[in-house]
C-alpha cells in the first residue's frame, strides 16, 4: 500500500517538532505536520519560554537594591508592562519563525490547520482534506486544566498570563505545583501583592520536604501570602474586582485570579477511542516504553502521554521514536533520574529522588547545609540557600541532589550528569570545590546531618 507520507505529525510543539525534523531531515522520511495553533507549542507560546522571560523581568527589583548594598546610587523606576509584553511577543513570532524555517529546512509540509485521526493510516485535516500516512504520531500536549466551581469563569490560567492589558495590584493565585509557585515569585517579583492558596499542607508537593519547605519560606519572607489547607470555594464578581471566598471561611478580594491547578491532555475528539486506542483516567495516550500505542501504526510522545510534562523529555521522547521508527536504531528514552527546575524565587533544581522516597527504597545518609551565600549577605540580606545530597550507605552512590539557590537551575543541569553515571559520596568528596561558589558546597559536605 503507498501512502501520502511516512510520517503524520499531529503537533507542532517540542516533541512533535523533533520528531518531524529527525525523521525528515535525518532519515529522509516523507513528513507531514498539522499544528492548529501557533508553532513551537506550549514551551514557546506560552510556557517555559515567555515564563522565563517573565522571571527574568521579575528579578530586576531585587537586583537594583542589591547594587545600592554595593554602592550604586541607583533607583527602580516603574515597570512597564506593555513595552516588556510588546518585546515578549516579538521574540516569541521570533522564536516562531525559526520553528517553521527548521522544519522547512528539513523537508517537513506543515499544514496549519487541525487534525484528527480517522483510521490507523488516515488523518483528517479541518479543511476536510485527508491524508495517509504509514505512520501517525500524536504530540499534541495538553492545556490547563481548572476545576468547576461558582465563579470559575472568572479565574484565567497560565496562558492568558502573557497577553494581560496590565498588571494586576493583587493575585491570588491558586494551586502549589510548578506553574502556581512560579508565577507567585514573577507576580510578586513585578510589584503585584500576591496571595497563593494551596489545598495540601505544602506547596510543590512530590519535591523533597526539606527544599519545598525552604523554598516556600523564602517565598513568604518576600510577602507572598501562602495559605496552605486552603482551596476557593467561589469567585464573584464584584464592582471593584473579584471576591475569592475560601475554604477556611476567609473573603478577600483580587484584580486577577490565575488557577494552575494542573494540565490535561489534549486528546478530546481526536478520534483515537475511534481507532481502539483507550485513554488513560486523564485522558492521556497510553503508550510503552518506545512510544507506541495499542496500534501498532501510532505513536504518541510529550504531555500527550502523560509520564513527565517537560519540554526537554518531549523532544528525547520524539527524537527516540524517530530513531527508532525511521533510524533503523530501537530507542527508548529513559525517564529515570531526570533533573527539573522550578523556577520560583529562589530557584529550586532537583534530581533522583527526595529524602523521603530514598529512605522507603533503603538505608541513607543526608547531607545537608543551609547558608547566606556571599553576594546576597553582603547586601545584608537575609535569604539563605540550601544544599543538599542524599546518598546511599549500601552503594555510597548519589541518590539524589536538591538545590535551592540562584542559578539551582544551571547547578542541577550538572549535577545530573554525575549523578547519572552513577557518582558515589566519596567522587563527589575528591572533587576539588571551585571558590568561592554556593554550588563548592555540594563537594565540601563531609558529615551526614542525619541518617535513615
Ligand atoms: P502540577 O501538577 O505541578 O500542580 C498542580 C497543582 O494544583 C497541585 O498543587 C495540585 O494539588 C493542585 N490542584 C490540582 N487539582 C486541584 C483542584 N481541583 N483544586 C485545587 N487545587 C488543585 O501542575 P502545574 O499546572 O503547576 O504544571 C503542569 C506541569 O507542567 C508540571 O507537572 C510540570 O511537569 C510542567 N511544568 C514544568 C515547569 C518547569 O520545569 N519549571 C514549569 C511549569 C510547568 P495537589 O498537590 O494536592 O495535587
Amino acid at each position: 500500500m503507498t501512502f501520502d507520507y511516512d510520517l503524520f505529525v499531529i503537533g507542532g510543539g517540542s516533541g512533535g517538532v523533533r520528531a518531524a525534523r529527525v525523521a525528515s531531515g535525518e532519515y529522509g522520511a516523507k513528513v507531514g505536520l498539522a499544528e492548529e495553533s501557533r508553532m513551537g507549542g506550549t514551551c514557546v507560546i506560552r510556557g517555559c519560554v515567555p515564563k522565563k522571560l517573565m522571571v527574568f523581568a521579575s528579578g530586576f527589583p531585587a537586583m537594583v537594591e542589591e547594587a545600592q548594598a554595593y554602592g550604586w546610587k541607583i533607583k527602580a523606576g516603574a515597570f512597564d508592562w506593555r513595552a516588556f509584553r510588546t518585546h515578549l511577543e516579538a521574540e516569541l513570532d521570533r522564536l516562531e519563525g525559526a520553528y517553521r524555517n527548521t522544519l522547512k529546512t528539513a523537508g517537513v509540509i506543515v499544514h496549519d490547520d487541525r487534525a484528527t485521526v480517522v483510521d490507523p493510516h488516515r488523518v483528517r485535516l479541518a479543511s476536510g482534506q485527508e491524508v495517509t500516512a504509514r505512520h501517525i504520531l500524536v504530540a499534541t500536549g495538553g492545556r490547563p486544566f481548572v476545576p468547576e466551581f461558582p465563579g470559575s469563569d472568572l479565574a484565567v490560567t497560565s496562558n492568558e498570563m502573557f497577553h494581560l492589558d496590565a498588571l494586576p495590584k493583587r493575585a491570588l493565585v491558586v494551586g502549589g505545583g510548578y506553574i502556581a509557585s512560579e508565577f507567585a515569585c514573577i507576580l510578586n517579583g513585578l510589584g503585584v501583592k500576591v496571595s497563593q492558596y494551596y489545598r495540601g499542607a505544602q506547596i510543590l508537593r512530590g519535591f523533597d520536604d526539606e527544599a519545598r519547605g525552604h523554598v516556600a519560606n523564602a517565598m513568604q519572607a518576600q510577602g507572598i501570602a501562602i495559605h496552605c489547607g486552603t482551596d476557593v470555594m467561589r469567585l464573584e464578581k464584584t464592582a471593584t474586582g473579584i471576591r475569592a471566598v475560601a475554604t477556611d471561611g476567609s473573603e478577600a478580594e483580587y484584580d486577577l485570579v490565575l488557577y494552575a491547578t494542573g494540565r490535561r491532555p489534549n486528546t478530546e475528539g481526536l478520534g483515537l477511542e475511534g481507532i481502539g486506542i483507550t485513554l488513560g483516567r486523564s485522558g492521556e495516550i497510553p503508550v510503552d516504553r518506545f512510544s507506541q500505542t495499542a496500534v501498532p501504526s501510532v505513536f504518541a510522545v510529550g504531555d500527550v502521554t502523560g509520564r513527565i510534562n517537560l519540554t526537554p523529555v518531549a523532544i528525547r521522547e520524539g527524537h527516540a521514536f524517530a530513531d527508532t521508527v525511521f533510524g533503523g536504531k530501537p530507542t527508548a528514552f529513559d525517564h529515570k533520574l531526570v533533573a527539573s527546575a522550578i523556577f520560583t524565587q529562589p530557584e529550586m533544581g532537583s534530581v533522583g529522588l527526595s529524602e523521603e522516597a530514598a529512605r522507603e527504597q533503603e538505608p541513607i545518609e543526608v547531607y545537608s547545609t543551609a547558608f547566606r551565600p556571599m553576594k546576597t549577605a553582603f547586601a545584608g540580606k537575609p535569604d539563605r540557600v540550601l544544599m543538599k545530597l542524599i546518598v546511599s550507605q549500601a552503594t555510597r552512590k548519589v541518590l539524589g541532589c536538591h538545590i535551592v539557590a540562584p542559578e539551582a537551575g544551571e547547578m542541577i543541569q550538572l549535577a545530573a550528569i554525575a549523578i547519572g553515571m552513577g557518582a558515589t559520596k566519596e567522587q563527589f568528596d575528591a572533587t576539588c570545590a571551585v571558590h568561592p561558589t554556593m554550588a563548592e558546597e555540594l563537594v565540601t559536605m563531609r558529615k551526614p546531618v542525619r541518617t535513615a
